[in-house]
């Protein structure tokens, strides 16, 4: 399909237009404030913007936030600790964080349509690392509760706390495969997950490379998890949750959805009914950051039965909240409930598809064969590269990705055999499908030209002049669309 046939829809206006001149002074000023104590901090500042505008960003995971997130991470909220909850800290002089708590996870349950949320989590990791806790803490106290006659986990006693570790142990839990595009937290080694619990992953099926959901079902009866993740960082496709749920249900499992790389097109209704996770999910998690295009952090979404043990994240996983960046995560979501982030969702999923087709149409071949969120995996071994070696020869030419193991890794998880794309931060700046389409061009541009050095599956080399004309496309399109337009410093 030529990127022009595909329904994009209306441009949501430049992010941040309406206030550009009032946030370009408060930048001016903050940075001269910076300079007069550590100049070095407010020229790097400086520089990552420019950096910024200049390149073109198409790793999956980042966005640019508005400045209205920005500016309202600065400020002396930073200053205030706050561990427990709303209404019951355990320090003093809470109220106003009480607000900025209250008002962030108000819009979280208006926007997703939760019953609960917990907007504490300073980042993804510990978003999961708080609901594994909640869920182990619900469901494998119950019976510990029962003995020992006690109604709430607030009431046990240490001796029910012992009975309660040993209880813990030897739960379960069934992923995505790293390969097939899950997140190191879903059960593997290098993070607690893969200690914590007995693991067991589900990839895709090698034919297509699309989530098998009978062999999802298989696996599950056969393991019997305490836990089902659902949810990726590299997964090019939608996931039916409905579908997911009764798998879960079968086995009596919970459902656990990680929606870090999707939640802006949750919020956005683009992922609707059986795709929107929260209805489905007893217990959803996400970054703040990436689609949903808010501060770093992370953010919890539970239903009632789980609500009471996710509360306890603080201090139980978790340091003291950021009142600053839950303020942020309160101004993003609010953002996020405007018609016109609708709109910059669908425009992500268009793009997507745009950039997948200008793939197809050159002749590359892709993971699953296309996409229909907001990310495209390439997969390099048609061009006779490895993912590094794609990485780095783009990197040259101003085109910011990052490398990614493919199902089955022929080049194992270093070196990879794939590239991974995303749409929402180009997005954000405006980027439609004809750039999308031109942005297909230029990466095959860059990696017709690379040939790998000898048997390196490192080094490589960029024929002449490629770098160079490819970062003069990139300029016109970059300077068509603008980031922070009128914001100037
Ligand atoms: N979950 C998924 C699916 C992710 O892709 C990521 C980050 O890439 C995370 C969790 C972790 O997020 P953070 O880096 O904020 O801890």
């Amino acid at each position: 399909m030529p990127a022009d046939s595909i329904g994009t829809a209306t441009p949501a206006p430049p992010l941040g237009a309406e206030y550009a001149d009032t946030a370009s002074a408060a930048y001016r000023a903050a940075l001269q404030v910076l300079e007069s104590v550590e100049p070095r901090i407010a020229a790097a500042t400086r520089k990552e913007l420019a950096d910024q505008r200049d390149s073109l960003k198409l790793i999956a995971s980042e966005n640019y936030a508005s400045p209205a997130v920005l500016l309202a991470m600065g400020s002396w909220l930073s200053d205030k600790y706050a561990e427990g909850t709303v209404g019951h800290r355990f320090y003093a002089g809470c109220q106003n964080v009480d607000t900025v708590e209250s008002v962030a996870a108000e819009h979280a349950r208006e926007l997703f349509g939760a019953p609960y949320a917990y907007v504490q989590p300073h980042s993804g990791i510990d978003a999961n690392l708080v609901a594994y806790w909640a869920i182990l803490a619900t469901r494998v106290e119950a019976p510990a509760l029962a003995e020992s006659g006690v109604k709430h986990v607030n009431d046990l006693s240490e001796a029910d706390w012992e009975t309660l570790r040993h209880k813990l142990g030897g739960q379960r839990l069934l992923g995505m495969s790293l390969d097939a595009g899950g997140h190191l937290t879903h059960g593997f080694r290098p993070n607690i997950s893969g200690k914590m619990f007995f693991q067991r992953s589900y990839g895709t099926d090698p034919e297509t490379g699309l989530l098998d959901y009978d062999a999802v079902a298989a696996a599950a009866r056969e393991f019997k998890p305490l836990i089902l993740v659902a949810g990726y960082s590299a997964y090019p496709r939608r996931i039916n949750f409905a579908t997911m749920r009764e798998i879960a249900d079968d086995v009596g499992a919970t459902l656990m959805v990680d929606m870090a790389h999707f939640a802006g097109l949750v919020a956005g209704k683009v992922f609707t009914g059986d795709e929107d996770p929260v209805p489905h999910a007893h217990v959803t998690t996400t970054t703040t950051h990436k689609s949903l295009r808010g501060p770093r952090g992370g953010l919890i979404l539970a239903q009632p039965e789980y609500a009471d043990a996710v509360d306890r994240g603080c201090p139980m996983v978790l340091g003291g909240p950021l009142p600053h960046v839950m303020a942020a995560k309160a101004v993003a979501l609010a953002e996020a409930r405007r018609p016109a982030f609708g709109s910059y969702a669908q425009r992500v999923a268009d793009n997507a598809q745009a950039l997948a087709e200008g793939f197809l149409r050159r002749g590359a071949r892709l993971v699953t064969g296309g996409t229909d969120n907001h990310i495209v995996l390439l997969d390099v071994t048609s061009f006779g590269l490895t993912g590094r070696q794609a990485e780095s020869a783009l990197l040259d030419a101003g085109v910011v990705t990052n490398r990614n193991s493919i199902p089955a890794d022929p080049n194992g998880a270093w070196y990879t055999s794939g590239i991974r794309f995303g749409t929402p931060a180009l997005t954000t700046r405006g980027f439609g499908t004809a750039d999308f389409d031109r942005v297909a061009e230029l990466v095959t541009d860059v990696l017709t030209n690379t040939t790998p050095q000898g048997s390196s599956k490192a080094k490589y080399t960029l024929a002449d002049g490629t770098a160079e004309r490819v970062r003069a496309s990139a300029a016109e399109l970059l300077a068509a669309n603008p980031l922070y337009p009128g914001l100037a410093l």
